[in-house]
């Protein structure tokens, strides 16, 4: 099932092709979700951001690191990053937060789950957001929908700034890892430091974005040192 990503991949972002061409947010949108719950299960691709990790601690008010070892896979992305997705539970194959056919953390849903049927491409380096529609034959229709009513009620828009932050950073640190040669534990502590940085290291009562500028700038003074 494609789900949303920028064409630059990031964690929160996997790399699939848009099925169709981007959507105008004046465009007619005419969708409401039905709230049936398809597409909470037997998925493996809900892979989340750092806002995402952070906007779920806060609603079940846990540390972001406890909800990852409690409700997510780590595993490394395609683009070499420590990356975070959604592990569905082993009984029903379905989403962990998925209670009694609802979402129970639906004001702090991850944006491939605020997004869906929608899927989402952010431009590198102009952070130019698109939007397209994946094949879902799903939810139902509202007379006089739109694709920007759409994306302001669902959250979706007050999140772009952070979202194209996030694709940003993750392209720079990725290339960065790529290109700077590393001795092996020198490269397993960057990583290390790489995953507390963009999931794990922030304060709940506090924003998120100026902390990830915080945590990005002193990922970088301590990678420096790192380089052979
Ligand atoms: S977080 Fe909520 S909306 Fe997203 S898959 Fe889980 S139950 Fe469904
Ligand atoms: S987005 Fe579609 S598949 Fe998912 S719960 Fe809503 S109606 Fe169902």
């Amino acid at each position: 099932m494609p789900i949303p990503r920028p064409e630059k991949p990031a964690p929160g972002f996997p790399s699939l092709t848009p099925p169709g061409p981007p959507l105008s947010e004046a465009a007619p949108f005419p969708f409401r979700c039905k709230g049936c719950g398809s597409c909470c299960r037997g998925r493996r691709d809900l892979v989340l951001s750092g806002l995402d990790l952070y906007r779920l601690s806060a609603r079940l008010s846990l540390p972001p690191e406890t909800v990852a070892e409690g409700f997510c896979d780590r595993y490394t992305g395609e683009n070499g990053l420590p990356a975070l997705r959604l592990r569905p539970r082993r009984d029903t194959a379905a989403c962990p937060f998925l209670t009694g056919g609802r979402c129970a953390v639906h004001p702090a849903r991850p944006l491939a789950c605020a997004l869906y049927p929608l899927g989402q491409t952010i431009s590198l380096p102009d952070g130019t957001v698109s939007y397209f529609l994946q094949p879902a034959a799903c939810g139902e229709p509202i007379p006089g929908g739109t694709l920007a009513q759409h994306l302001e009620d669902s959250g979706v828009k007050a999140r772009e700034p952070a979202d194209i932050r996030w694709a940003a950073a993750c392209l720079s640190l990725s290339e960065w890892l790529r290109e700077t040669p590393l001795a092996p534990l020198a490269r397993k502590i960057a990583l290390r430091r790489a995953e507390k940085a963009l999931y794990f290291h922030y304060r709940l009562d506090a924003p998120f974005l100026p902390q990830l500028e915080e945590n990005l700038a002193a990922l970088r003074r301590a990678l420096s040192p790192l380089q052979k």
